[in-house]
């Protein structure tokens, strides 16, 4: 254990961005060396794979953290606090490494109750990169053909000593859009000699919200947020074009479909009226929904029951982020769980991506144990 706090401490000290994280790989590796386990790193990012062999047959489990930080200031004064401007491990996927490095010794040194193979997936890019899909168009799954896969996330508002999930869905899809919308510029003082898209840009952002809440079911619900408009550059000026960005969040592909279908067409249609042109982009890395297989729910609920009785919590509702664990459950049976770490005697815990966010370092016991034993639980032990 002070060990896996150590390693997580040096992670956080130095966060890195993205789909290279070369100093985050190379502790990893180290770490893995030492246990004596063969590793392969990715050709296009800086992921690390390697696999566990036990010492009896069984199913193949695919195990994962993420290992990325993310572009923001690090306000939280601790003594290993980023060393890095701009940069921190807000998500808490420091201890996701550290725990899995943890857990892969665990098993190591359990590996004649282990029955099948364990590979470890530490992946880079997850906040917005798409890490997971860029592993497994290099190969991941045809590689080792898991036969279950499971993620765990730490979550700094949970209390220490939870680990919750839920079957079904359990994160919502993400996706990026912008919106260009163009008139034609002209001198403040006289808008009727000039097209002006500031109106039709503010139209377009009332009538989102409109559109959201008259087409898409109330009881599955989808988010749209438009969160940066730009346009214009002085007040006696009419610019010729305002760019609006955004976000849609959905916890259905159905509401996600519906949603990406509708919003070009409304945002077309309104820009016309008032006799501009918009044009839509959604962001090609978008992450799907995140669907928990039902069984593999309730088998992961069964196991953290085991290491922490009552704090195995059934989650009532999916939260509105987005994972691109994701797209690895879109191709394997599998689950994600949340990890209880809030910070003992803090009555309202920032949250994750917060610039103050930190987490129980003491809940990593459990997140090791539950990667460790969710690998050593035998397929369709009672739920
Ligand atoms: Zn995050
Ligand atoms: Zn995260």
């Amino acid at each position: 254990m002070e060990d896996a706090v150590d390693t997580r401490r040096r992670i956080h000290a130095d966060p890195e961005i993205g789909l290279e994280l070369p100093h985050t790989q190379e502790l990893v590796a180290s770490k893995l060396a030492q246990l004596g386990l063969r590793m392969v790193m990715g050709r296009g990012c800086s992921s690390v794979v390697a696999v566990i062999e036990g010492d009896r047959p069984g199913p193949t489990t695919l195990l994962r953290a993420d290992m990325d930080a993310l572009e923001m200031p690090e306000d939280t004064g601790l003594e290993f606090a980023s060393r890095t401007a701009g940069r921190m491990h807000a998500c808490g996927h420091d201890a996701h490494t550290a725990m899995l490095l943890g857990a892969a010794r665990l098993l190591c040194d359990r590996r004649r109750e282990l029955a099948g193979r364990v590979v470890l997936m530490f992946q880079p890019g997850e906040e917005g990169h798409d890490g997971a899909r860029v592993m497994l168009d290099e190969g991941l799954l045809a590689e080792y053909h898991p036969d279950r896969a499971f993620a765990l996330h730490i979550s700094s508002v949970l209390p220490s000593g939870w680990i919750s999930t839920r079957p079904g869905t359990l994160m919502a899809s993400a996706d990026e859009f912008r919106v260009t919308v163009t008139g034609r510029g002209g001198h403040a003082s006289m808008p009727h000699d000039a097209t002006d898209p500031v109106p039709a840009a503010c139209t377009i952002v009332t009538s989102i919200q409109s559109m959201v809440t008259r087409t898409v079911p109330a009881f599955d619900p989808a988010v749209v947020t438009v969160s940066t408009i730009h346009g214009g550059t002085a007040t006696n000026v009419i610019p010729e074009r305002v760019v609006l960005g955004g976000t849609i969040r959905a916890v259905s592909d159905r509401s996600r479909d519906l949603v990406l279908s509708k919003l070009g067409e409304l945002c077309r249609n309104v820009a016309e009226a008032h006799g501009c042109r918009a044009e839509m982009e959604v962001q090609p890395h978008s992450y799907p929904v995140t669907v928990n297989d039902d069984d593999f729910a309730a088998h992961t609920l069964a196991v953290a029951r085991r290491l922490v009785g009552d704090g195995a919590m059934t989650m009532p509702t999916p939260v509105m982020g987005a994972e691109d664990w994701s797209h690895v459950l879109r191709q394997v049976k599998g689950s994600m769980a949340f990890l209880g770490a809030a910070p003992s005697g803090v009555a309202s815990p920032a949250p994750n991506h917060s610039n103050h966010f930190v987490i129980e370092e003491d809940a990593m016991a459990d997140g090791m144990a539950m990667y460790a034993a969710m690998a050593l639980s035998g397929d369709g032990e009672p739920a």
